[in-house]
């Protein structure tokens, strides 16, 4: 019996992570923490009721994360990171 171990690295934080199936796909969960403080952020959900959107106000739908620990807050459009494990 052979038991190989594949080796896949997050290609955002440089993460490794293993597995003993080639075809795994590892959802690395470096996107939901924060870049510059690493605390656990919270899932952006725009106030609809706030009627402030301008005709810039597209961009915000391309956030899914905000971390509120900053002024003015940090948000994030990091998706998730697939982790691909190679032979
Ligand atoms: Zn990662
Ligand atoms: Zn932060």
């Amino acid at each position: 019996m052979t038991h190989r171990v594949f080796k896949g690295k997050c290609p955002r934080c440089g993460k490794i992570y293993y597995s003993d199936s080639e075809d795994a796909i590892v959802l690395c969960d470096c996107w939901r923490y924060c870049p510059i403080c690493g605390a656990e952020m919270q899932h952006y959900k725009p106030d609809l009721a706030a009627n402030t959107y301008g005709s810039d106000g597209k961009h915000d739908l391309n956030i899914i994360m905000v971390c509120n620990n900053h002024s003015p807050p940090f948000y994030s459009s990091q998706k998730p990171v697939e982790v691909r494990f190679d032979a």
